[in-house]
């Protein structure tokens, strides 16, 4: 296992974006679940042009709250990352992303529409999340990978074990946002969201 510091010179960055996207906690799930369809999308061009050798199916996306584990997760079956890639656009690009969103919109903060445009996207889960995981295998014989932070800028990364192509999020949801842990909230996050989103989402027994 390696443990890193993510390159940031706001200390503490994730009390600031809470602070500022006070109203919009909420928007982490349009976020992980566009992540995750882009993930798919790019696994369906990579497959189509022959770059990657795998069958592409009929790929999904699974919504699974567990209220007793207070954790969400959002599962793809895309294209993964490489331990070189959760480096690269986690660690590195998502960080200057959010340094730069604090730098612009200080001020303008509750104007959720502009977070897509800095890359805060995957950075939105600590509004509702102490903790979020990351377990993620791409396509070929790479090793899967597993990154843990806490919303400090410290992070751990190591090997894990996981079979199946694609990426997990794991969200340990704050004491302060159990509201996402209520089915009903989050049906009608995804209702309202993505109801119009290329990839199928899986939530309890229903696939939208
Ligand atoms: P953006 O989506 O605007 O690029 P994000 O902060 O949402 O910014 O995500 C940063 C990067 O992390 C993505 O561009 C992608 O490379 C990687 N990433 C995030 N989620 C996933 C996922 N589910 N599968 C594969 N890669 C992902
Ligand atoms: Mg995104």
């Amino acid at each position: 296992m390696a443990t890193g510091k993510i390159n940031v010179s706001v200390e503490n960055i994730f009390p600031l974006i809470k602070k500022f996207l006070y109203s919009d906690h909420e928007i982490f799930l349009r976020e992980l679940i566009s992540n995750a369809t882009d993930a798919t999308l790019k696994l369906k061009h990579l497959t189509s042009i022959g770059e990657a050798k795998v069958e592409y199916g009929n790929p999904l996306i699974e919504v699974i709250v567990n209220k007793d584990d207070k954790q969400i997760r959002i599962i793809d079956q895309g294209v993964g990352m490489t331990e070189e890639e959760v480096k690269r656009y986690i660690n590195e690009v998502a960080f200057s992303g959010a340094e730069e969103f604090l730098d612009k919109y200080k001020d303008a903060g509750k104007d959720a529409g502009i977070i897509g445009h800095f890359g805060l996207g995957f950075y939105s889960a600590f509004m509702v999340a102490d903790k979020v995981e990351i377990i993620t295998k791409t396509f070929g014989d790479e090793t899967a990978v597993h990154w843990t932070c806490d919303g400090s800028p410290e992070f751990t990364i190591e090997k894990a074990d996981k079979e199946d192509r694609g990426t997990e999020i794991i969200l340990y949801i704050a004491e302060d946002s159990t509201e996402f842990l209520e089915d009903s909230r989050i049906r009608e996050l995804l209702t309202k969201y993505n109801k119009f989103m290329p990839i199928p989402i899986k939530f309890g027994t229903k696939t939208e």
